[in-house]
């Protein structure tokens, strides 16, 4: 399920986000390989998810780690480099 929108989705249309603990930091990271270990949230690769996933704190509540802060131009461009480098998704301009 996309934690922006809350549609079921194929697990090949969606992004997998993982954290990394850095210095007892929590940092969202986005998990191209899906081999991060430990929780991870999915969704779809559109800038709309990300903010409403970023609006409703999907990310924090998702993935278990309070402290977590997302900016969501930051996952919005991450996102956006992998959708760009995969080349079938996302291309919805
Ligand atoms: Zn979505």
């Amino acid at each position: 399920m996309c934690v922006g929108c809350r549609k079921r989705a194929e697990a090949a249309d969606l992004v997998r986000v993982a954290v990394r603990q850095d210095d007892n930091t929590p940092q969202l990271v986005v998990d191209v390989a899906r081999t991060v270990p430990g929780r991870g949230a999915w969704l779809h690769p559109r800038r709309d998810c990300v903010t409403a996933a970023v609006r409703r704190k999907a990310f924090p509540s998702a993935l278990r780690a309070p402290g977590l802060t997302v900016d969501p131009d930051d996952l919005a461009e991450a996102i956006g480099e992998i959708t760009e480098e995969d080349g079938r998704s996302g291309r919805n301009r």
